[in-house]
């Protein structure tokens, strides 16, 4: 179907399959609401009608003990509690049930008038139908059971009889996660739990040990914070985790509702959902859900999915097919839909086969029917693509999830010394300073650095260095002794930071000033071995490779400002060119 046709069947609303559970109609007990929400007015004089379209799904008709289901009995964060609002149901800017939001501009509560029943989503983005929920999780957790990877901490999970250690194993495995590639984090995990196989031997390390040991994973706040919160568990909680979502997302420190809800569901086999950007992807194309992936009512709206869909008897098992499925088959771009094992419940796979099937009858010049390809049937529909962001056919189902544009990362300037000595034995040495106690890359260590105004010339930067170590050595530095040894580029999540790399060799002793930062000289192992950035790793590697090319036979390597310290796109002096790069070199005085 053309954009067109899709915009005008939404304009009108209409669609080959009828609409269910219409959003619009009052007093209705939209599904997955068994019970009205606790001190939400509506429900006294609703005209729910169970047992209808919208049948309750599993486990819905009561809250998970002791759990609190999203969206049940919890503002917004930040937003006032609704006493009594007057928002019209399914129409724009009503949000999607479980909300507790009232319509933005409308006054609410002052005139005590009952507030409507927010507007259930379309049926086409819920899961509906009991027997299709239990056919899902049997299929899914068939293919988990089948093709899941040996992970060690699900070795640890299913394994650990002490149910502590237990939780503790899956907490660490969740952070170290977050973020990062599962094949990264194996190593890391490994040692971690070789080294702190308890909460408590957690607890007793320093805040160095647990950065050096972190150092390369990246985001390093969490090892941090890890610490913090096994430390918590130790003194507070004697010892003892907490074993529901609620309780982990209240009492430890770094822990949100995703790591809440797969700690209590893998270690605990508490029956609550955990939504990564994993599950997002896969939740947001089985359900054709194409708004913001990144909002709040979106983001409710998939955990309200994912409790929905959690399997009673084997949760975390449940939760980690999920995972797994969107880490290996239902991946971001060309996923392997061929092979899911779901992919009989995917509305996306649905469409596509469909737009297939049409396209294919139309070749054969037989006269299609309109393909059901529409979305939901309901106008303004809160979770379809926006109007402006019709289905494109091109993407296939990758047209979901959709996610609002990223801001672009801040770009940082920063001159950074590789200041070195010769070492007792003759071996160089470095010196390394540590980075405050808060902020990015807190607590690390790093060569003396200095952040750098943006278009400052080569000199103005060389100056401003040399008078940053001058302060920091308390004995002149000229500018012009700072060799220049090229730029190293590196992308934080959210900053694209360059670091203007110079090199200073000292002769003698130099007394730091002990007011200034804690530093110390370290040998390259030693320097390796400590808590260290990758990012800084980076810098010694360029510094060594120009080193050695300086030292090699062939001279005149002399870094020019604006090279690249890797990956530069000359040869070097003395490479041999191929016959094209003999042509194109330009040809010397
Ligand atoms: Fe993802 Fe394709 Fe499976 Fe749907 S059928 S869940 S899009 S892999």
């Amino acid at each position: 179907m053309g954009p067109a046709r899709a915009r005008a069947l939404r304009r009108s609303g209409g669609s080959a399959t009828p609409a269910r559970g219409r959003s619009g109609e009052r007093g209705v007990r939209p599904p997955g609401h068994g019970q009205p929400e606790r001190r939400s007015p509506r429900g006294a004089a609703g005209t729910g009608r169970a047992g209808q379209r919208g049948v309750l799904p599993p486990g819905h008709g009561q809250p998970e003990r002791g759990v609190r289901p999203p969206g049940h009995g919890q503002p917004e964060r930040g937003s006032p509690r609704v006493a009594a609002g007057t928002g019209r149901a399914g129409q724009r800017g009503v949000l999607p049930p479980g909300h507790g939001q009232p319509e933005r501009g409308s006054p609410r509560g002052a005139a005590g008038v009952p507030a409507a029943a927010p507007a259930p989503p379309p049926a086409r983005h819920l899961f509906s139908d009991p027997a299709e929920v239990q056919a899902l999780r049997r299929n899914l957790l068939a293919w988990y059971d089948r093709c899941k990877r040996d992970l060690p901490w699900r070795t640890l999970a299913a394994t650990e009889p002490d149910a502590d250690r237990r939780g503790y194993a899956v907490w660490v495995s969740e952070i170290m996660l977050q973020q990062t590639q599962v094949a990264t984090v194996i190593h890391y995990y490994n040692r971690w739990m070789q080294k702190w196989p308890t909460l408590q031997a957690l607890a007793q390390a320093s805040l160095e040990e647990v950065n050096e040991l972190w150092a390369g994973l990246g985001y390093y706040s969490r090892g941090k914070r890890l610490q913090e919160a096994a430390r918590k568990v130790v003194s507070e909680l004697a010892g003892r985790m907490p074993r529901t979502a609620e309780e982990l997302q209240k009492l430890l420190p770094g822990v949100g509702r995703y790591t809440a809800g797969a700690i209590a569901s893998i270690s605990y086999g508490q029956a609550t959902g955990a939504v990564d950007g994993n599950v997002i992807r896969v939740l947001c194309r089985l359900r054709c859900i194409g708004a913001d992936s990144s909002s709040p009512a979106v983001i409710d709206r998939l955990w309200d999915m994912a409790n929905v869909l959690v399997d009673r008897s084997r949760p975390g098992d449940f939760n980690q097919a999920l995972m797994e499925l969107g880490a290996t088959v239902c991946v971001p771009k060309s996923p392997l839909c061929r092979e899911c094992p779901v992919k009989q419940h995917c509305q996306a796979w649905h469409r596509v086969e469909k737009e297939l099937a049409f396209t294919s009858q139309k070749l054969f010049g037989k006269a299609p029917p309109v393909p059901d390809v529409e979305d939901c049937g309901v106008g303004d529909c809160p979770l379809c693509p926006p109007a402006t962001e019709p289905w494109d056919s091109s993407l296939g189902v990758a047209n979901f999830p959709r996610k609002a544009a990223k801001k672009p990362p801040r770009v940082m300037r920063t001159a950074t010394c590789v200041l070195e000595r010769r070492g007792c034995h003759g071996a160089p040495e470095y010196l390394i300073v540590q980075r405050p106690s808060s902020g990015l890359l807190a607590g690390l260590w790093e060569f003396p650095s200095l952040p750098l105004a943006q278009d400052l010339k080569e000199e103005k930067e060389r100056e401003e260095l040399a008078d940053h170590l001058q302060a920091w050595m308390g004995q002149p530095v000229a500018a012009k002794g700072l060799q220049f040894i090229g730029e190293v580029i590196h992308i934080f999540s959210h900053i694209h930071q360059t670091y203007v790399v110079y090199s200073l060799h000292l002769d003698g002793d130099v007394t730091l000033d002990p007011a200034l930062s804690p530093s110390r000289w370290v040998t390259e192992d030693e320097f390796h071995a400590s808590a260290i950035s990758t990012a800084m790793k980076k810098v010694l590697k360029a510094h060594e490779k120009q080193r050695r090319k300086e030292s090699s036979p062939v001279k005149g390597s002399k870094r020019k400002r604006g090279a690249k310290a890797q990956g530069a796109g000359r040869p070097c002096p003395g490479t041999q060119l191929s016959l094209h790069a003999f042509l194109r070199a330009p040809t010397g005085p």
